[in-house]
């Protein structure tokens, strides 16, 4: 059984042919989806498809391509009340990227920061996209989070001593299709850490794996990450894929998965 916690099946990309995406998902023994907002629509979409699916969570979030200028209230008002229907199970994805160097970072610190005091108040994990910010990702968590707050380094991409404290601070380590680029990084990391800490997930409609590359990403397409990180392990795809559907059921307080 195969775990996808970070796919953006709400999409438009998706919307042509979302029904053959998701029986393709369950041929390839995909058993669990979270699908994260990016902005109110998109959460509102997530929630409505972890409504109608059994196997589909859902996550609130404020992207920071969405905090790229300054976000009025209400926005967080909205978010707030969307956080406690049914089946969301994290506050995600929030965090910075700057990448773009256009973008207003103390826009994305502000939302940011809302974004983490909603988690904390609602006891809820975080799933964090941090795209070249790791210095101020891990700053503003310092300050924002309690001791207990946990949650997802969704598609790592920082390098190992980042990774190292990230676990010791209570996150996982989400690992996607790029680790099976030629060039990656995260086989070296995959194979030093604990399969304790790693999660897997596609990022569809991005970043398809190896041998899709280039193309529209698919859930299904998880498997190959999955794949990946027990070749580079020397384990077998079972012992990988239970350890990591057990540490999605754990991060995300889910309940129990049937094994096989
Ligand atoms: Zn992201
Ligand atoms: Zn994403």
């Amino acid at each position: 059984m195969f775990v996808d916690i970070h796919c953006h099946l709400s999409f438009p990309e998706f919307d042509q042919d979302r029904n053959e995406v998701i029986a393709r998902l369950k041929e390839a023994q995909v058993r669990l989806l979270i699908d994260p907002g990016i902005n109110i629509p998109t959460s509102k979409k997530s929630i409505a498809l972890a409504r109608e699916f059994d196997f589909i969570y859902a996550n609130v979030g404020l992207h920071p391509h969405e905090a790229a200028q300054p976000v009025d209230d209400t926005i967080f008002a909205e978010l707030a009340a969307l956080a406690t229907a049914p089946k969301v199970v994290a506050i995600g994805e929030i965090g910075l990227d700057y990448h773009y160097p256009d973008y207003n970072r103390a826009a994305q610190h502000d939302a940011f920061r809302e974004m983490l005091r909603l988690a904390r108040s609602l006891d809820m994990p975080v799933v964090i996209h941090c795209r070249d910010a790791w210095e101020d990702t891990l700053r503003i968590l310092s300050e924002e989070s309690h001791s207990a707050m946990r949650g997802v380094m969704h598609c790592f991409s920082g390098d190992t001593e980042i990774a190292k404290e990230c676990i010791r601070r209570g996150f996982k380590l989400s690992i996607p299709g790029t680790i099976t680029y030629k060039r990656s990084l995260l086989p070296e990391l995959v194979r030093t850490l604990s399969l304790d800490d790693l999660l897997t997930e596609t990022d569809a409609p991005y970043l398809a794996p190896v041998p899709y590359r280039g193309k529209r990403n698919e859930p299904a397409y998880v498997r190959s990450v999955t794949e990946a990180i027990a070749t580079i392990r020397e384990i077998s795809l079972d012992e990988a894929a239970t350890g990591i559907a057990h540490n999605a059921v754990e991060i995300f307080r889910l309940p129990r998965m049937e094994q096989s």
